[in-house]
């Protein structure tokens, strides 16, 4: 883990605030429907492992919506930004989150590293750019 960094993140209203300490490189885009519900456009996400999350303030802030029996998604119920999809009945995921990029403090360091759903990606934008495009998760 010589290559951590800590990430410092928070919500639009800044109640909610967070700090990652992880290798973290990548944000995938994803385009599926619920994703896109979610955040009006296609979700930013970068994985962070659950145990290299903190929550620095406005614990009590953070509310979940159950999105589906195997997941649920985390938001400020104070200003109403996302803040991360979890998996937590997907055993092969649950030991993460996929936390909302946006919220990050910059420079981030990532690097956009493709997308996910494209098959149910919303019909007035095109993806565009070389990256790699998979139909579902991969
Ligand atoms: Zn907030
Ligand atoms: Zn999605």
């Amino acid at each position: 883990m010589s290559d951590s960094r800590i990430f410092k993140a928070k919500c639009l209203c800044g109640e909610v605030s967070f700090k990652a300490e992880a290798p973290l490189k990548e944000v995938g885009l994803c385009h599926c429907s619920m994703c896109r519900r979610w955040n009006s456009g296609p979700f930013h996400a970068v994985g962070i492992p659950l145990d290299a999350l903190t929550v620095e303030g406005g614990e009590e802030n953070i509310s979940y919506y159950r999105s589906s029996e195997y997941s649920k998604r985390a938001f400020c119920n104070n200003c109403g930004s996302s803040l991360y999809y979890h998996g937590d009945n997907i055993p092969e995921i649950s030991n993460k989150v996929y936390f909302s990029a946006g919220l990050l403090e910059e420079p981030t360091g990532l690097k956009l590293a493709g997308h996910i759903f494209c098959a149910s990606k919303g019909d007035y934008y095109e993806i565009e750019g070389d990256l790699p495009q998979h139909e579902t998760v991969e």
